[in-house]
Parts: structure tokens; sequence; C-alpha cells
């Protein structure tokens, strides 16, 4: 297994593509409402990636159809945006990829539409939190299995599941470059981590069982059981100190009446 190793320039440059992710999602958050074709959000996806000097990654991508993913309710991943209207209590996970200066950026949110009952808030809560955890287990020195430990335990804890056949990874001039990191595993285990490496990490949670299927357009993963999913990811840097959030949303983008 190769890791490839950024320097400062190269992570300068990605983290200028990261902000450019950050931004597009606050945005999207943003202008998210019940009624709403999910076709709307790639449209505004497409076009403000554009206007930030960047590319969405994700169109084209092994056939994929659309500018950004939106995955609703017990959808995980890979949710392809048309015709589907959003609903007042639903939630929408949203992946963008955005290719600046030859690096990319990718990361996900989950949102509520409108007002959402508990149970899907501490489903979302627990996923952000779950990717908090693998963050703050990735620092110089860690191993890979740190980071798929830590997320494992947050979800597992408050009693979900991680889904185990989608994977974080390593990121750079590619979308998907080495290694895959799962959000299960031992800690203690895989490679050791170091400064100037790139990853994505994505936990995608469920309230019920890990396992999925596949939908009709043999994109969308959904949980095989129906139960709700939320999917949070960021790019991050491993730093001397510890990881760097290339993709935070803090105070990246403000819209009258949000952030
Ligand atoms: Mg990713």
């Amino acid at each position: 297994m190769s890791i490839i190793i950024k320097s400062e320039r190269e992570i300068a440059i990605m983290r200028q593509a990261g902000r450019i992710v950050a931004t597009v999602l606050n945005i999207l958050s943003q202008r998210l409402r019940p009624g709403m074709k999910t076709k709307e959000l790639d449209v505004i996806a497409a076009g403000e990636v554009e206007k930030l000097g960047a590319k969405p990654s994700f169109k084209g991508y092994r056939g994929f159809p659309a500018n950004l993913c939106v995955s609703v309710n017990d959808e995980i991943v890979h949710g392809i945006p048309g015709e589907r209207i959003l609903r007042q209590g639903d939630i929408v996970s949203l992946d963008l990829g955005a290719l600046f200066m030859g690096f990319q950026g990718d990361a996900a949110v989950t949102v509520g539409v409108g007002e959402i009952d508990l149970k899907a808030r501490e489903l979302m809560e627990a996923t952000e939190g779950a990717l908090k955890a693998g963050i703050a287990a990735a620092h110089p020195g860690a191993r890979l299995g740190d980071i798929s430990a830590a997320i494992q335990n947050y979800a597992e804890l408050r009693g979900y599941s991680v889904v185990r056949e989608y994977t974080g990874h390593g990121i750079g001039r590619e979308m998907h470059e080495e290694p895959q990191i799962p959000n299960f595993g031992p800690p203690g285990t895989g490679p050791v981590l170091e400064k100037g490496m790139a990853l994505a990490l994505e936990p995608m949670v469920n309230a019920g069982d890990w396992r999925t299927r596949v939908g009709d357009n043999h994109w969308t993963v959904l949980t095989a059981d129906g139960s709700l999913s939320a999917h949070f990811e960021h790019t991050i840097a491993i730093t001397d100190g510890g990881a760097e959030v290339l993709t935070s949303r803090e105070g990246v983008y403000a819209e009258e009446g949000g952030y």
C-alpha cells in the first residue's frame, strides 16, 4: 500500500478546494426547503462550484450522472438528484466533490428538511460525533485502524450501526487514493499516519442494521432494513500537531438567517 504524502504547497491548494466544497455545502443547506426537487440542489451545486473557480468532481465519475449526491432518509450514499420532492421531516445527505487547481476536496453533511423528529436528530448528531471522533484519532504516529475504531465505537455505543461496504479514502489529485478507510475495525492496526497524508473520513451510520442494498438505478445505496441513515464527511490533512479539517464549514459562508 502506498499513501501519497503531500507537500505544504499541495496541502495549501487542497485547503482551497476544501473551502469551496464547504462553502457550497453551506449554501445548499440553507437553500434546502420542503417542496424542493432534489435536482434543484444539483443545479445550485454545479453553479456555485463553478462560480468559485472549481469543477464538480462527481459528474461522469465512473458514469455518475450528477454533480452532487443527494440521499434521502433510508438512502445512505450515491443518491441521484432528480424529480423527488423533499418533505418536511426528511433528512438529506449531501455529498459534494470539487476539483481545484488539480486537487480534490470531498465532504458530506446530513441536514433536516424543516422540523425533524428527535430520532432523526439524534442519528445525525451521532454520525457527526463519530466523524469528530475519527478526526480526533488522526495524528502523526497513530495507526489508520485507530480512526476506524474511534468511529465505530462512537456510533455503536449510541446504539447505531456503521455501514461496512463503503469506506473513507485517501484523497489528493485523485478523489479516491489509497488507503481505504473502513468505519469499523480494531485499533492499533494498519499503516502509521504521517504528516502530509490527506484523508477523507466519512462515517455512514444507520439507525438499524448495517446491511445495505443498491437501488434500481444501480447507484443509490439504501439500508436493507429501511431504517434511517446519516452521512458526514470531511477531507483532513495530517499535520505536526494532529489533523487539519480542510472542509470545515465553520465561518466559511453566511447567508442572512443562517449560520
Ligand atoms: Mg468521499
